[in-house]
């Protein structure tokens, strides 16, 4: 527990959850995100503005210049043996009685080589050793910083013995160091060359466990029989022929795969994936047909509620005029309804079920189900996809996944799994154009919304994510609602979305959108993955830089959703560097390899991570040799039964131990 660490109290555990720490474990892989190397600058080979790090000792008493309450300047003289410098801080007044002349310190910053002038970012006291200083810095929310966190994490492995989920025969094999030891070094490093081994060791743990997951699932897939079904592809094409558009050929080809696959008696294990807005659940929605013409129950998983009220909107449009019943579970619906429906579903009164991941509750038992379709796979556990609670048969499985993985990835990763690629968007889309700005140019933005909706198309807005106060995200949406309502309320109506919403409310808020009725949409990312309105054109990003980028490019692919221009207005006052590789493409697998070198492998599958892929510290491009071989060296260990050994169980645990989604 979080609160049995020495100085760990109720506000630092609210804290460490909005980073994402919830206990111990995820304490001590909170990684570092980069290291600060602090050594002594050679000052005859520094050019002008140059970063510098120098210890000397202060040569005179500082004077400072007070601009008002919170803001002042420090000067004062440091002499290094060698040189003599200039040095200005700003705002470090509080100080100065700790500065008087003699005193021995470390100075790091900017350094003005035609004024001899250090504008010093950071004073230490003390002096810097001969060896560099390696520094571990984390991702930080206000409220703690760096190095509390690091206090936090030395608590942890001061005081207790960590277990790693290797077995010890593979740490003799690769002479890893221990886990404890690794753990330590990668917080508190002193050499690069013992830094790497940690890594390599804490890297190679964490996709043995990954490996172990994926390879126990395939193994307890095979002895499973199929199903094997007799449809007419003709009826596929009636089908095809009556939707409103027509398909793009990578669509088509799609269908015909999955189709040839639902016929084989072989269980389907099929990945589907596109960029968003490529149109992959309209092949979803035909792969439900097929397996509905076959006499089977059928089952669509997204990963937010308001996607599968959308997919449960879209699919009872599209099923109108046949004999279908599709119905939607959630964990928001009330416990009579919910009774009902798990009645109907064993009576095989529900030929397709829509849902979140309530859909694989224990108590949640089919008749005959078919098919498992699983949208935005990337976001779930694969420990989801196993606990399907159905009578014997084993259904064909489909995944659609928005993020391209690279095929010899995606082959490593899930070894048997077929894939399909829609690589070209529906016809007729033009790009969407991606526009940057800062808040001050808020009357700008607001001008160019009104354009959108004098043309009578819609907007999301998507509120700013809420850190420092205490305020909830909710207020945040509130406020925000409440200012467009006074700046464009009276030419449109604004609606507002966010997750405390009722199922019900959603569901009206989201057919009030669709249908127009609502204008502009202002929400929390709950909209981020999935949602579908054709006639929304511009998407607004409020404090854009607290997103991956792509997070971005998934909150994007909300518009372009048709022939009309559509717009995304990027609003951030800082990292605007990083942002503006949005405004340059709209390929999302360019997207997410910059974002993977940004921010390592977290992202690389599309959005932040819910599921498994969710490395803290591996990166599976990167780290590919080191996957390959734990992937080899999982599999031994399965087969070689070496799991079921006492001492082994806590590994066997966490292979059970199902992954939480919210
Ligand atoms: P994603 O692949 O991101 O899930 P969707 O399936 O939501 O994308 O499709 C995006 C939009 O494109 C939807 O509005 C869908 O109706 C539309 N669409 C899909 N296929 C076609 C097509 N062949 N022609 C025109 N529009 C299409
Ligand atoms: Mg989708």
């Amino acid at each position: 527990m979080l609160d049995d660490i020495k100085g760990i109290g109720p506000k630092t555990i609210k804290l460490l959850n909005k980073l994402g720490i919830n206990n111990i474990e995820e304490l001590i892989t909170y990684y570092p995100f980069r290291y600060d190397i602090l050594k002594r600058s050679d000052i005859a080979s520094l050019e002008q503005d140059d970063k510098i790090i120098i210890d000397g000792i202060i040569e005179n008493i500082p004077s400072i210049f007070h601009f008002n309450k919170r803001m002042d300047k420090m000067s004062f003289r440091l002499n290094t043996g060698s040189y003599l410098f200039n040095v200005i801080i700003f705002n470090r007044g509080f100080m100065r009685s700790k500065l008087v002349s003699g005193t021995k310190i470390i100075i790091i910053g900017k350094y003005d080589k035609k004024k001899n002038t250090i504008t010093a970012s950071e004073i230490r006291f003390g002096i810097l050793p001969n060896i560099p200083i390696i520094e571990p810095v984390y991702h930080t929310t206000s409220g703690i910083t760096s190095k509390q966190l690091n206090i936090y994490i030395k608590e942890v492995y001061n005081n207790t013995n960590i277990k790693s989920y290797i077995p010890d025969y593979l740490f003799e094999k690769y002479k890893f160091l221990e886990k404890n030891e690794c753990i330590k070094i990668v917080h508190n490093p002193n050499d690069i060359n013992k830094l790497k081994n940690a890594f390599k060791f804490l890297k190679y743990e964490e996709l043995f466990l990954f490996m172990l997951k994926m390879n126990n699932l395939k193994l307890n897939r095979g002895n499973n029989r199929g199903i094997k079904r007799d449809v007419s592809y003709d009826l596929v094409l009636d089908f095809v022929n009556k939707l409103p558009f027509k398909l793009t050929d990578d669509q088509m080809e799609s269908v015909k795969k999955i189709y040839d696959d639902l016929m084989n008696i072989q269980s389907m294990n099929r990945l589907l994936q596109g960029d968003v807005g490529s149109g992959k659940t309209i092949v979803a929605i035909i792969s439900l047909y097929i397996n509905y013409l076959s006499g089977y129950q059928g089952v669509l998983m997204a990963p937010t509620e308001v996607l599968a009220l959308q997919h449960l909107i879209n699919i009872t449009n599209l099923f109108k005029d046949y004999d279908i019943n599709v119905k939607l579970l959630t964990g928001n619906i009330k416990a009579k309804e919910r009774r009902e429906l798990l009645k109907d579903l064993k009576d095989n009164n529900i030929d397709i079920l829509i849902g979140t991941h309530a859909l694989f509750s224990d108590d949640v038992i089919y008749n005959n189900l078919g098919l498992v379709i699983t949208d935005e796979q990337h976001r779930f556990g694969v420990n989801q996809r196993s606990s399907l609670k159905n009578k014997g048969i084993t259904p064909d499985i489909l995944y659609l996944s928005a993020t391209p993985i690279p095929r010899t990835y995606a082959l490593t990763i899930y070894g048997d799994m077929d894939i399909s690629s829609i690589k070209t968007m529906p016809n007729g889309r033009l790009p969407v154009k991606t526009i940057l700005k800062s808040d001050k140019d808020i009357k700008e933005v607001l001008t160019l919304m009104y354009e959108q909706i004098k043309e009578n198309h819609q907007i999301y807005v998507i509120a700013p994510l809420i850190e420092e106060s205490d305020k909830s995200d909710l207020e945040n949406v509130n406020e925000l609602y409440d200012k467009l309502n006074k700046a464009l309320g009276k030419v449109c109506n604004i609606g507002i979305m966010h997750g405390k919403m009722s199922n019900d409310d959603k569901e009206k808020v989201m057919n009030d959108f669709k249908d127009n009725k609502i204008q502009i949409l202002v929400s929390t990312t709950v909209i981020e993955v999935g949602v579908d309105v054709k006639n929304a054109t511009m998407i607004v990003i409020f404090d854009s830089y607290r997103f991956g980028l792509s997070q971005l490019h998934q909150l994007r692919g909300r518009v372009g959703r048709n022939s009309l221009q559509s717009y995304c207005i990027l609003i951030s006052n800082s990292e605007k560097e990083r942002l503006k590789i949005m405004t340059q493409t709209n390929d999302g697998f360019k997207i997410s390899e910059e974002d993977f070198k940004l921010r390592g492998s977290g992202d690389l599958f599309g959005v932040r991570q819910s599921g498994d892929m969710n490395f803290s510290i591996a990166n599976i491009k990167q780290d590919f040799n080191i996957l390959v071989k734990a992937k080899e060296d999982s599999l031994d260990f399965i087969n070689s039964k070496a799991i079921d050994k006492i001492e082994y169980s806590h590994i066997k645990e966490i292979l059970y131990k199902s992954t939480n989604l919210d």
